[in-house]
């Protein structure tokens, strides 16, 4: 089965840049996400009604490295860096 990649709400392709890889909480993804599908982070914003704050997204890979912007509003310190490379391990 083929990922479908596109935003649900704009039909933006969300693999495009990195500012569409992102992951909040399931409590948020459950009120505001679109279950298995995507949303580009503009349309989740647009839904959520409010801007992001660091507590709407879990620590993870994508969020700590690879999307700038979800970086910029989370700021990750030193220790939670650690804390997620911890926990990658274990893997
Ligand atoms: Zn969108």
């Amino acid at each position: 089965m083929k990922w479908d990649y596109t935003c649900k709400d704009c039909g933006v392709n969300t693999k495009k840049g990195k500012i569409n890889f992102y992951g909040v909480t399931e409590e948020l993804w459950g009120k505001y996400g679109v279950g298995k599908g995507m949303l580009c982070l503009e349309c989740f914003k647009k839904r959520l009604g409010r801007e992001f704050v660091r507590e709407d997204f879990i620590p993870c890979f994508l969020n700590y490295f690879v999307n700038p912007v979800v970086r910029d509003i989370i700021k990750p310190t030193e220790e939670e860096v650690n804390c997620l490379f911890h926990k990658l391990r274990k893997y």
